[in-house]
């Protein structure tokens, strides 16, 4: 399917939505979710346009991952939590909402996710 560049994570980039940013580079930019399912729920989505992480480029994938390493790393920390759950569903059918290819970072336990 083609990509919708009027879904809400295109308008973040493009600076038409405000977000409560967390980290930014030439290909990724991290945020709030705006609903968090856990006490520091971040969101990490690629500068390239993509729906699901099989329409990205090797090149994004590779620079995406880089960042979710870097942002998880800073959550964890920042939440004083032991462990944390990475979310990555990839189309409508697997329940993904948003048609922009991200990651969740959950600082949580998949039991407290869960039961939610
Ligand atoms: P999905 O269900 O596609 O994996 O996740 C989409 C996520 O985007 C949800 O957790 C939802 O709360 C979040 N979200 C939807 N709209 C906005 C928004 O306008 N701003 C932010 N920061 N998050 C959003």
């Amino acid at each position: 399917m083609a990509y919708d560049t009027n879904n809400i994570f295109a308008k973040i980039l493009r600076g038409e939505i405000p977000c409560t940013k967390v980290y930014e580079d030439e290909h990724t930019l991290a945020f709030m979710d705006i609903m968090p399912q856990a006490d520091g729920h971040t969101l990490v989505i690629t500068k390239e346009p993509a729906e699901t992480l099989l329409d990205l480029s090797p090149e994004a994938a590779a620079a995406w991952i880089k960042t979710v390493q870097k942002v998880s790393k800073a959550v964890k920390t920042a939440m004083g939590v032991e462990g944390f759950v990475l979310m990555q569903l990839n189309g409508a059918a697997a329940g993904q909402t948003v048609p922009h290819v991200h990651f969740h970072i959950l600082p949580s336990s998949l039991g407290a996710l869960m039961t939610r």
